[in-house]
């Protein structure tokens, strides 16, 4: 069965786009993110166009600082300052990877933890880590286990939950949130020996690798459910660029209980949960 992150996504935005609605009547609210974009990477170009449609919708403000690829980090660091002190912005988004010359720890470190949509921030992740409330929690992981509750209901705990990538966007806070939700959690990695059995005796299988279809059908535990993160660009048999996910999805599809397809699995639940943290944003700035 595939689990189909369009329709989640859809359905999402629209009980945010409610929620919008309430915080401009009730409280005179119109929650604002701003994506600031560095250079001119095509793939970037095409995310923050899609962010800035999907704010647009819900029926809040959307801004959009392109910068040319040669700003400096102090002028990308002043341009946060701002953005930190504007207060009809509650989400700040520096749109990732930036150009080399700048240092992406010291820029996310300089978003005011508030406003800090994507929940990179060190404050964000600690209370993430700590299980306190009122983190800002990045946008993929949220969409991960939504999407896993969509097909197994509210209830994760006992389940054995099984995590390939253990990368700072992904793999570790999605663990986390696992964990929360009381599934026994298992990360794995690169060095990690016997993926496929381990992989095994996963209940839930999130697969954050970044290699295409690298995860096999004998590696899933039959009924499995099983989140696939990846997003791999590769040639068809006739030299047409595709989208695959890290997983087999051909083979895996009739092991599994159920299965996050690529495209319009994740994908299209990131964007909606940025949408959800800005809105957070907001509703806390009062
Ligand atoms: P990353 O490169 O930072 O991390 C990859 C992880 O995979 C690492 O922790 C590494 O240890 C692990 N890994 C690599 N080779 C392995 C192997 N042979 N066996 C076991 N583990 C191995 O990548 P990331 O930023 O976490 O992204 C992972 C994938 O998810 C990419 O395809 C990326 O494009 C995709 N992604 C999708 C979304 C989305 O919105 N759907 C968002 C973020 C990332």
């Amino acid at each position: 069965m595939n689990i189909d992150g369009k329709q989640v996504a859809a359905d999402l935005r629209k009980t945010l786009a409610v929620k919008v609605e309430l915080l401009k009547k009730e409280q005179g609210i119109v929650p604002g993110l701003t994506v600031v974009l560095v250079g001119e990477d095509p793939a970037s170009q095409i995310y923050v166009r899609n962010k800035v449609k999907q704010t647009r919708e819900v029926g809040m403000i959307s801004n959009e600082i392109k910068l040319p690829v040669e700003t400096t980090q102090t002028q990308l660091l002043e341009e946060l300052a701002h953005l930190n002190d504007d207060k009809s912005v509650h989400g700040i988004l520096v749109q990732l990877p930036l150009p080399k010359h700048i240092d992406e720890s010291v820029i996310i470190a300089a978003i005011e933890p508030t406003k800090d949509v994507d929940g990179f921030h060190a404050m964000n992740s600690g209370r993430l880590l700590n299980g306190e409330s009122g983190a800002l929690v990045p946008c993929t992981p949220q969409g991960c286990i939504i999407l896993a509750k969509t097909h197994l209901g509210d209830d994760l705990s006992g389940k054995h939950a099984v995590v390939i990538g253990r990368s700072n966007i992904v793999g570790k806070p999605v663990a986390l949130l696992l964990l929360q939700e009381n599934c026994t959690v298992t990360i794995t990695h690169s060095r990690t020996k016997n993926l496929a059995g381990i992989c095994q005796q996963a209940d839930i299988l999130v697969a954050a690798v970044g290699r295409p279809e690298f995860v096999k059908a004998e590696w899933i535990k039959p009924g499995a459910t099983v989140i696939d993160v990846g997003i791999n660009r590769i040639e068809d048999e006739t030299g047409k660029a595709k989208l695959v996910g890290d997983v087999d999805y051909k083979n895996v599809q009739s092991v599994c209980g159920a299965i996050t397809p690529v495209p319009g699995g994740v994908g299209p639940m990131t964007i909606a949960c940025l949408l959800k943290n800005t809105i957070e944003a907001a509703q806390r700035c009062n």
